[in-house]
Parts: C-alpha cells; structure tokens; sequence
C-alpha cells in the first residue's frame, strides 16, 4: 500500500533552460520510477471530485501516462488527443496559439458520445492552451468536460483563467 502522505514534489527534478534558455522544465521521470509515487499519484487524481465521470481524455504524450492509469483504476474508457497525423480514423483538430507561432490538436470523432462527461488530464498546466485545446475538441464531439486533472500546476502563469468555468484540480500546485 502507498503512503497517502508521500511527498509527490520531491520526485520531481528541475533541469533549468530546457527546452529553451529561461524554461525551468519540471522532469516527472523521477516520479514514473517509482511505482509507489506512481500509486499515490493515480490515487490523488481518483481521490477529486469532479462529479460523474464517464471517461478520461488525456493529451500527448505524458498526459497519458496518468490517464491510462487513472481510467483503469476508475474502471472507465480512455480517450487520446493527439498531435496532428498520428490518429488513424476521422478527426476533429483545434489550433492554439504558442507563444511563438502556432500548434494543433486532434481527437477521433467517435472518441466520446454526446452528452458524456470526460474528465481532462495532463501532467502540467503551465499557460493552459494545451488544455483549452483538449476541451473544445472534447466538446466538438458533444461530451462535457466534467473538469481538467494535472499532477503538477506552474500557478504564477495563470493557466486556470484560459480555462474558464471548468473546474481544475492540481496535485502538486507551484506558485
Ligand atoms: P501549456 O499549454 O502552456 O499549459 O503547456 C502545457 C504542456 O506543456 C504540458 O503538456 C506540459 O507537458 C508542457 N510543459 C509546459 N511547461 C512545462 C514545464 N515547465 N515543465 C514541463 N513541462 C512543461
């Protein structure tokens, strides 16, 4: 059994200026070697209350190594958003902005039903685009975002304000 109070910050590392000079990139590789972490992790993001949730989209691609966990352990369906080109069937594609230029998303068409309430993941809300992102092309399928799940938050970048009135939880908040 995991320890429920384990400290999950402490399996981050922080490699200063990558990708880019001026990026403090939080390294989660700390935190997926070890199976205990790993646990406690899936177990804080299971532990929110989101209401009804009737499936977990994540996004690529460490988006997914919490969500796949998450929707096995909540006995519910998972749903990937994609970079544009890697999904084989019919899709939905939303373009955000980068800071410089431009980037896009995709999801399967038949990924959702109307009416289901998906619950976001990814590993990192930093300025929120991604995320935005995710949640138009989850309701361009017709599913309700039931709200947006991250292990980590960069909370001085204020990503919350880009998405709006869903609910956003956060297990290991910087400010
Ligand atoms: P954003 O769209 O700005 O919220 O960026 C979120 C995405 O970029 C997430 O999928 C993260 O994996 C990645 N990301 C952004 N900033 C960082 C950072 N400082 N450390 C690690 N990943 C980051």
């Amino acid at each position: 059994m995991h320890d429920p109070e384990m400290d999950l910050a402490s399996f981050l590392r922080d490699v200063p200026d990558f990708p880019k000079p001026g990026i403090l990139f939080k390294d989660i590789s700390p935190l997926l070697a070890s199976a205990k972490a790993m646990q406690a992790a899936t177990d804080k993001l299971a532990a929110f209350d989101f209401g009804k949730i009737d499936k977990i989209a994540a996004i690529e691609s460490r988006g997914f190594l919490f969500g796949v966990p998450l929707a096995m352990q909540l006995g519910i369906g998972f749903v990937p958003v994609r970079k544009p080109g890697k999904l084989p069937w019919k899709t939905n594609r939303v373009d955000y902005e980068l800071e410089y230029g431009t980037d896009a998303v995709e999801i399967h068409q038949d990924a959702v039903d109307a009416g289901e309430r998906v619950l976001m993941i990814d590993d990192l809300l930093a300025t929120g685009g991604t995320m935005a992102a995710a949640c138009q092309l989850v309701e361009s399928c017709g599913g309700v975002i039931a709200g947006c799940g991250f292990v980590i938050e960069l909370g001085f970048l204020n990503g919350r304000q880009k998405l709006g009135k869903h609910p956003c939880k956060a297990i290991i908040p910087i400010n």
